[in-house]
């Protein structure tokens, strides 16, 4: 049972009973289910069973607890969250104690706190669902604050965390009685059985004020100066708010011609609209570096077995204003040649990279993109075989039943951490090689991530599909470090959680986030693992792309650009996080 602890000062407050809510939290919960239905996997019910059971733990937890244990008080929230201590204070409560009152320069500001157990299906399902209809359908404009970690513990007056017991989020709208008609029927669909409490903090127009100046502050400086459409270009492109209403004026936007006017945006390029051969990939390239020469370099990372260059970008110089070198993300993509949509996606990467919002990302990093590390595989893929994965060269002369040679290396399967060797002759679609980099792209990979020189300090793999956020180990038997005490989990699940839900802000995909080899399935000498441990690269990841089966690596051209929307999103969100935690 749930101890709600209201603090609403308007007379309208009854609308917000108990009963409703936990009438309301029990919808949303069917709610976010429909948001993610799909055919599941063996593996995807055994994960819904556990969760399920873990609700029926938890609800038992809950029920024995007191409202006195989870009474909130006015404590403030996090580090940050000045706001919440101002607003909390009694006399700004009262302050506005007529619905009259209420303006558009008021702000409402709520505090919802779940059991921390909750927090990753918080985030990756009910929330996103519940901010979207909540925009979408009810263009109620609901700011969930989104920081730059998950969502915080709830700091009392001592200033010392309590125990991780729950974790709270706060988020605003403007006062007005319409959107708290709207609320109360958003909240209805809220599956109040997690809630823990909620909280009205403040209502007032100083709040309101605040809450602005730190929006403006966050902004990029260069944009802070434009006019307020041009704003809405830069940083706030998170906001799916603002997002919807940027598409409707997108619309209106064409001249009579229509030519898109000035404020055409380098991701509108149709270019993301469909998948690519490989001779158009590298002329999009070379156009770009012609065009943005400040800003992007060519850089060549070798040739391969049927001598084409495994060509790859670098975004932001490799040193900053004072000569310093810069950190480096890196992103790959195309080491399985039937992964299409990765090779399309880290090009949608580089042209959001490229819009001026992202300028000061890439003041703090640079970030090496290679589209098809394994560019005769995808070029085989274009022209005779659409499902071919490994490379290109030739491994065996020994000839099958059907008296064919083996030609293939799997790329992502054939670095030294946690290698597995193949059985000479053997000539599967994994075939990792006999010894570790035998292939001419891991070699190249390989040798770029080691060298210190290049500051590497984050490394992304994309493949498809799945729809998963991977950390290391990828290996469920790695060389060394593995086991429950994986010294970096903590960091690495943070913001795998974390990015995983901001990826869900752009079109409501659920990404799930874990541990490679747990949540996925055994990955022997992958990129990622190798990254992590031998290249010393704490912050690496596999993004599994779209989508969960029903395409599969024949994903319709229309999804690149979601996917690609949706990618940008978790990498912003990583570079923020890295950025952050690093002290960048
Ligand atoms: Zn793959």
């Amino acid at each position: 049972m749930a101890a709600w602890s209201h603090r609403r000062p308007r007379a309208s407050s009854s609308s917000y009973s108990t009963q409703r809510k936990a009438a309301l939290l029990a919808g949303l919960f069917c709610l976010a289910r429909i948001c993610v239905a799909s055919p599941l996997t063996e593996h995807q019910q055994q994960q819904q069973q556990q969760q399920q059971q873990q609700q029926v733990a938890f609800d038992a937890h809950l029920n024995q607890a007191t409202s006195a244990e989870y009474s909130d008080g006015v404590a403030c929230i996090g580090h940050d969250f000045s706001t919440c201590r101002f607003a909390s204070s009694p006399s700004s409560s009262s302050s506005s104690s007529s619905s009259s009152s209420a303006s558009s320069s008021s702000l409402n500001l709520h505090r919802m706190c779940i059991p921390s157990s909750q927090s990753s299906q918080w985030a990756t399902s009910v929330l996103p669902a519940f901010e979207a209809l909540a925009i979408r359908e009810r263009d109620l404009p609901l700011d969930i604050w989104k920081y730059p970690y998950r969502m915080h513990l709830v700091y009392p007056d001592n200033g010392e965390p309590e125990e991780e017991d729950k974790e709270c989020i706060v988020f605003t709208y403007p006062s007005s009685d319409l959107a708290e008609a709207h609320l109360d029927d958003l909240v209805s669909n809220l599956p109040v059985s997690s809630v823990l409490s909620w909280q009205l903090l403040a209502d007032n127009e100083e709040l309101a004020r605040r809450v602005e100046e730190q929006k403006r502050q966050s902004l990029p400086k260069e944009d802070t100066s434009t006019s307020e459409e041009e704003q809405e270009e830069g940083e706030e492109e998170d906001d799916v708010a603002i997002a919807g209403r940027k598409a409707r004026k997108s619309k209106g936007r064409k001249t009579k011609g229509g030519r898109k006017d000035k404020q055409t945006k380098i991701v509108d390029d149709h270019f993301h609209n469909g998948y690519h051969a490989l001779e158009n990939i590298t002329a999009f390239l070379s156009y770009q570096a012609s065009q943005r020469p400040q800003v992007i370099e060519l850089v060549d990372m070798g040739l391969t077995y049927e001598n084409r260059t495994i060509q790859a970008v670098r975004l932001g110089k490799k040193h900053g204003r004072h000569g310093q070198p810069k950190k480096e993300i890196v992103i790959t993509a195309g080491s399985h040649g039937r992964e299409w949509v990765t090779t399309s996606t880290s090009l949608y990467l580089l042209s959001a990279l490229l819009e001026p919002s992202s300028a000061p990302l890439l003041e703090t990093f640079s970030v090496l993109i290679i589209p098809t590390l394994n560019p005769d595989g995808y070029a085989y893929t274009w022209t005779t075989d659409r499902f071919f994965r490994k490379n290109r060269q030739l491994v065996s002369e020994h000839r099958d039943w059907l008296g064919r040679k083996c030609y293939g290396m799997d790329i992502a399967r054939s670095f030294p951490t946690n290698f597995k060797p193949a059985l000479p002759g053997s000539c599967g679609p994994t075939y990792a090689g006999t010894t570790p980099l035998q292939s001419a792209e891991s070699q190249a990979l390989a040798s770029y991530l080691r060298n210190e020189t290049n500051e590497v300090i984050a490394y992304v793999d994309l493949h498809s599909y799945g729809q998963l956020l991977l950390y290391p180990w990828m290996s469920c038997r790695p060389s060394s470090g593995d086991g429950p005490d994986m010294p970096d989990e903590e960091d690495l699940s943070e913001l795998a959680l974390g990015a995983a839900r901001e990826g869900r802000y752009a079109h409501n995909k659920a990404y799930r986030a874990g541990r490679g080899c747990q949540t996925m399935y055994n990955q022997d000498g992958s990129s990622v693992d190798f990254a992590h441990e031998e290249a010393r690269i704490k912050w690496s990841f596999e993004l599994e792309l779209r989508d969960e089966g029903s395409y599969g690596f024949t994903l319709p051209p229309e999804m690149i650009r979601p996917t690609g929307e949706e990618s940008w999103r978790m990498i912003k969100y990583l570079m923020r996080f890295v950025q952050e935690k690093e002290k960048l």
